[in-house]
């Protein structure tokens, strides 16, 4: 004992001493977060057998060799899949509100071999035998972003924030994204609002935000703000920078999940991003970055060096995944991927249950699902790199914590939320029909039955909001 100091009632060894372990420590093998995928991996695929690494880190060779119709999916995957799956796929698209276009580097994490259940292939190439009807209760624009737009694509909801729309493309098209109604080329099914990237119209949503003293935090996005020239990157933001009123930016894009090597490649469009950055810093106002990895498979070695540049010119990166059925609806894939983030210095920060988005109701989960997902997430690593499960109230509520509804029937699979700092009201979400059961599917298709089901999830919320409104004005 004469060697050891007693501290706090537990041995402390002294130099050279082995130190006594209270739990084993883990096998280094098993921390998958850390094991990214490297290597020429893309020549797997046909058309890149012959692609070398400086061809494919390359973003206009990505931007140009991207994938935007099935007979493009072909060419480049040929012989992988079979050819009943294009026709799958040629149908899908035809029905799907999105346009195609996939960037070489996703098409490269796609399992081919198990196409159907791919995580990746499910986000992004749209195949008709798993489509299911859409809920009747969704519409194109389920948060209501036109209506509450004082000017064509900025969003004013929150008091102090909104939402810069500030063009309509992307570098790769999601499936299942909230604005179907604008991003991307017309579809067969959808005739899409125009949002084109015009200094006309952005001079428009700068005079809004200079008379609105009350808004300080404005998010750029569209689209895809890895869409914008190095120039728009900085006209935009230094004009937002100089009106005093606004102290943070956020530019949003889905660039690095989808087409990393752009921060490696397309030096001048980080240096003009890092320059805003810098300046936002002089001036006090914090500009970031907002990001959209969804699936851990999309996070590689050329990720992680895309990121580490981004961090090593002070860049803070957040991430906002959307959980999706059959891509990120399991524990141990959620966990792998805030875990993953976390080791690419992303902050992950919210987790959106999916939207009521048209035609991706086989990508949708019921609430329940992202409950308790958040439960076994919370505690797996520092809360700052917890994510904040929520629904983005259709109608127009905002975003709400998942689990503070007022009230949730599991039967109908309706539930109702309030949002009292954001606008008066019940916003309701409603779980996918065909995980109800079959006499619940069956009042679905009734509308006299829709109509009972919400009052009754209405009333039964409004009894909740009150008598907890008395609780509390009790204590
Ligand atoms: S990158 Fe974003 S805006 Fe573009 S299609 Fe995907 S979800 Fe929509």
């Amino acid at each position: 004992m004469d060697t050891q100091l007693k501290l706090l009632g537990r041995d402390v060894p002294a130099a050279g001493e082995p130190i006594k372990h209270l739990k084993p420590s883990v096998d280094p093998s098993t921390l998958f977060h850390r094991q990214l995928l490297d290597g020429t991996f893309w020549q797997r695929i046909p058309a890149y057998r012959h692609v070398d690494e400086a061809t494919f880190l390359d973003h206009t060779w990505q931007a140009k060799n991207s994938i935007t119709n099935p007979q493009k999916l072909l060419q480049a995957v040929q012989d992988l899949v079979p050819q009943s799956f294009y026709e799958d796929v040629a149908e899908g698209f035809k029905r799907a509100p999105m346009s195609l276009r996939v960037s070489p580097y996703l098409l490269s994490l796609i399992d081919w071999s198990d196409a159907y259940n791919d995580p990746l292939r499910r986000q992004f190439v749209p195949v008709a035998s798993r489509l299911l009807p859409d809920h009747p209760k969704l519409t194109l624009d389920s948060l209501h972003e036109q209506a509450d737009a004082p000017v064509p694509g900025l969003t004013h909801r929150y008091p102090d924030k909104a939402l810069f729309l500030v063009l309509d493309t992307c570098p790769v098209y999601c499936r299942f994204c909230t604005r179907s109604y604008a991003v991307g080329i017309d579809t067969e099914n959808v005739e899409k609002v125009s949002l084109k990237a015009t200094e006309e119209r952005w001079e428009k949503a700068f005079r809004y935000i200079s008379e609105r003293p009350e808004l300080e935090d404005i998010v750029v996005s569209g689209g895809d703000s890895y869409q914008l020239k190095a120039r728009q990157i900085t006209l935009i933001g230094n004009r937002l920078l100089e009106l005093p009123n606004i102290r943070r930016i956020r530019f949003a894009t889905k660039g690095p999940a989808v087409m990393p090597m752009k921060l490696l490649t397309d030096v001048e469009w980080i240096d003009a991003l890092t320059a805003v950055v810098e300046r936002g810093r002089k001036l006090h106002k914090e500009v970031v970055l907002h990001t959209h990895f969804n699936h851990p498979n999309e996070i590689t070695a050329i990720t992680k060096r895309a990121l580490d540049v981004v961090f090593e010119r002070g860049i803070i990166t957040r991430n906002q995944s959307v959980l999706q059925r059959g891509v990120n609806d399991g524990i141990v894939t959620m966990q792998l991927l805030i875990k993953r983030l976390g080791h690419c210095q992303v902050q992950p920060y919210y987790v959106y249950v999916h939207d009521l988005v048209k035609g991706v109701e086989d990508l949708r989960t019921t609430l329940q699902t992202a409950c308790d997902i958040e439960k076994a997430v919370r505690g797996v690593t520092a809360g700052f790199h917890t994510p904040t499960f929520v629904v983005d109230a259709p109608g127009g509520g905002g975003k709400r914590v998942a689990h503070s509804f007022e009230h949730y029937d599991r039967t109908t699979g309706i539930s109702v939320y309030t949002a009292p700092s954001v606008k008066p009201g019940y916003f309701l979400y409603y779980d996918p029909i065909d995980t109800l059961a079959p006499d619940v599917q069956a009042r679905w298709h009734v509308p006299a039955e829709q109509d009972r089901m919400i009052e009754d999830a209405i009333a039964q919320a409004r009894a909740n909001y009150h008598a907890s409104a008395r609780a509390s004005a009790v204590r």
